[in-house]
């Protein structure tokens, strides 16, 4: 019998998973059906379990349930750990695994799509939720010099930083960024979402720097900003992308090439 797996969020409607999991299915050759379930706000566990029961295998989960998730989850893998976050959940007879794959897939982008080295580079992270948790672990592993955390409310960005406990990471607020400049620069903050302005000065930018948006598809301000001042830029498709092939590798063995699918999204 066919395996079955979902998308669920609150809304759902836009995502592109089902389409992207759909491709990897046919490249793979896995005989899979993928769905998009809206959960209700209250009802995430019970969403879950209904889809256990006819036949789902796994779920990826997006906002806001990831916290849910995380809870939900019998056995967590340490990068789950580490963010207090599930963004894909495996369901065997008796366990249910938790795994954030968003910072893997952020990684994977920066490194192999982008051609960005992390080791040694100096980073500004803006931002301090969901996103964020899950990306700055994978981060820190891979080496970066130095990693600067910089949130609205600081004491998310403290807290953040001290989950991680690394040396090389440490926590700031946007008033201190005035002098500093970096070699990479993520948004990970939800303005590019929601059009509000992001306070950030333009010098945070290094010459040859590059700015990458987690939300894709928008000219966000951040981006605006970042090119005007020289930067090299990137979107948030790649590692959308990317972290969907590290959820179908864990549930299904095999990862897919990815290449085609960003092409294929980028395009529109
Ligand atoms: P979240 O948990 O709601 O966190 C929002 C963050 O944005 C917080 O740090 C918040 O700061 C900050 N923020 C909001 N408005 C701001 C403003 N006007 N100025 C400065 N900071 C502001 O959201 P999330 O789950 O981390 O998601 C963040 C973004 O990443 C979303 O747009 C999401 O779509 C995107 N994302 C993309 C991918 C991908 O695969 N490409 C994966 C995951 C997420 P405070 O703490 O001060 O409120």
């Amino acid at each position: 019998m066919t395996d079955r797996y979902a998308v669920i969020g609150n809304p759902v409607a836009h995502s592109k998973s089902p389409w992207i999991h759909g491709e990897f299915a046919r490249a793979t050759k896995q005989d899979i059906e993928y769905l998009r379930i809206e959960a209700p706000l209250d009802g995430f566990e019970r969403t879950v379990e209904d889809f256990r029961k006819a036949r789902g295998r796994g779920a990826n989960v997006t906002l806001p349930f990831k916290e849910a998730a995380y809870r939900y989850s019998s056995e967590l893998s340490a990068g789950a750990r580490l963010a207090g976050a599930v963004n894909t959940l495996a369901f065997d007879s008796s366990e249910i695994r938790g795994e954030n794959t968003d910072g893997s897939g952020l990684v994977r982008d920066l490194t192999v799509n982008l051609g960005f080295s992390i080791r040694g580079a100096s980073i500004l992270l803006l931002g301090a939720g969901g996103a964020a948790r899950g990306i700055l672990g994978p981060l820190a592993d891979s080496g970066a010099a130095q990693i600067l955390v910089a949130n609205r409310t600081m004491a998310r960005a403290r807290e953040l930083v001290q989950r991680i406990a690394l040396p090389a990471v440490r926590a700031c607020g946007y008033d201190e960024l005035e002098g500093k400049a970096f070699d990479l620069v993520i948004n990970a903050t939800s303005t590019g979402l929601s059009d509000e302005p992001l306070e950030i000065l333009p010098d945070v930018f290094r010459k040859e720097a590059l700015a990458y948006e987690l939300v894709y598809g928008r000219e966000t301000q951040f981006l605006a900003v970042a090119r005007k001042q020289g930067a090299r830029t990137s979107d948030g498709i790649g590692m959308l992308v990317e972290q969907a092939a590290d959820s179908f590798r864990l549930w299904r063995g095999v990862r897919p090439e990815t290449a085609a699918v960003i092409t294929a999204l980028r395009k529109g």
